[in-house]
């Protein structure tokens, strides 16, 4: 996945253009800028890549959700539901508004079971976050049915998901908005980064006044603009938005490197009976950032995941384990261990967490192993990874 293995002449040349003429905000500064725009040239060629109206870049991939629920109205005690499988920033971005994270189950797809968020459905839901974990999705059409028959609110966090589709179109830009980061690990990079993508205008606008101290953005002089409401500070800077510029237009080349890789991979997997592999709606294709895949029983899958680490095998995660994807080693959540007090509301809201089991979760994340598809790889270096995949795999359930 990450496009910083890849990074070159390309993402020199946009950064040298900015530190030239030394305008490093995004905003304002026209007459020394010597015409370089690198946010809004992103975001143009943003609209094209996710086929969407409106693009607001951000200053990291949580910022954008928050800023995402924020342009729409969501804020202190609304409930958003949220899988139990993401990052660590899900929570977080709900819990900056003030409103109330409700975590349901995954289905073997690793995203939102749409029949959990049915069930969590409260007169204090605002939004559904589906979070499109490891290059593929839920089933969208399922959500958004649920979502259209209770009125609420469709976010896609599609993060870990640049390049994806589903029925054709791009991951992202299905639900009421989407959301992507281009931190450092992800598909294409800005260092840092993150945008809000929508097709509704005042979303949009609610979006491009509230990252930047509610700006309106209305003529070329900052200090006159007003303020139609409250904004806060998540701007991008033009350093981070040109290495994005040049990352974006090489795409298509990572998304190519990266399906090459995964197919010779998957391909050798799936020889060996004990594997599965994760279900993708029919409709969609997968950005292949990771290749994931079940094993018979959790005993398997951390013998697994251990003799991966053992033999070199590096970049597969065992999620179960690990402290920052999955519920189970959250209890900086589940303990509320915040900094500064947390309103009486948000707390009720979250005190299911301290009891509440998801044994349907388990059940998947428990068998599932999630690797990396890099883009540096040589041929030979990702035949030679997929045999002693397979031998390691077979090895451990001949025992
Ligand atoms: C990376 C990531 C984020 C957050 O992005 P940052 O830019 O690191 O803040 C949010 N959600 C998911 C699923 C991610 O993988």
């Amino acid at each position: 996945m990450p496009g910083f293995e890849l990074f070159g002449d390309a993402e020199r040349k946009e950064v040298n253009d900015v530190l030239e003429n030394g305008v490093l905000m995004r905003y304002g500064f026209d007459g020394m800028r010597n015409g370089h725009w690198k946010a809004k040239e992103l975001e143009s060629e943003l609209q094209n890549t996710f086929q969407s109206n409106h693009v607001q870049l951000v200053s990291s991939g949580t910022a954008a959700v928050s800023v995402a629920l924020a342009s729409a109205g969501v804020g202190a005690g609304d409930e958003v539901i949220m899988p139990t499988f993401t990052f660590v920033a899900s929570f977080e971005a709900i819990m900056m508004l003030g409103a109330i994270p409700v975590l349901v189950d995954i289905d073997d797809t690793l995203t939102l079971n749409p029949k959990a968020v049915e069930a969590a459905i409260t007169s204090k839901t605002k939004a559904v976050m589906v979070v499109q974990m490891c290059g593929s999705m839920g089933d969208m059409n399922a959500l958004q049915n649920v979502c259209n028959k209770n009125n609420l609110l469709l976010v896609e966090d599609a993060c870990q998901a640049i390049g994806g589709t589903y029925n054709g179109k791009p991951l992202g830009s299905i639900g009421d908005l989407g959301c992507f980061s281009f931190d450092f690990v992800k598909t294409i990079t800005c260092g840092e980064g993150g945008a809000v993508i929508t097709n509704n205008k005042d979303y949009y606008i609610n979006a491009d006044h509230y990252s930047d101290h509610g700006h309106d953005h209305v003529g070329n002089d900052r200090g006159a603009e007003t303020h139609p409401f409250l904004g806060y500070n998540f701007r991008i800077s033009e350093l981070h938005a040109a290495v994005g510029l040049a990352q974006v237009k090489r795409l298509p080349e990572f998304l190519d490197i990266q399906k090459n890789n995964y197919i010779v991979i998957r391909e050798a997997l799936s020889v060996i009976p004990e594997v599965t592999f994760r279900t993708v709606p029919e409709v969609g294709e997968e950005s292949y950032a990771f290749l994931n895949f079940f094993l018979p029983d959790l005993e398997t899958a951390r013998k697994t995941s251990e003799a991966f680490k053992k033999n070199g095998v590096d970049a597969c995660f065992h999620y179960y384990d690990n402290n920052w994807h999955y519920i189970r080693k959250w209890n900086h959540l589940k303990d509320m261990k915040s900094l500064f007090p947390i309103s009486a509301e948000v707390k009720k809201g979250l005190e299911y967490l301290q009891t509440k089991e998801y044994p349907q979760s388990d059940h998947y994340i428990a068998r599932n192993i999630s690797c990396l598809i890099k883009l540096s790889w040589t041929k030979e270096e990702v035949i030679a990874r997929a045999n002693k995949m397979v031998e390691i795999i077979n090895d451990i359930c001949k025992k």
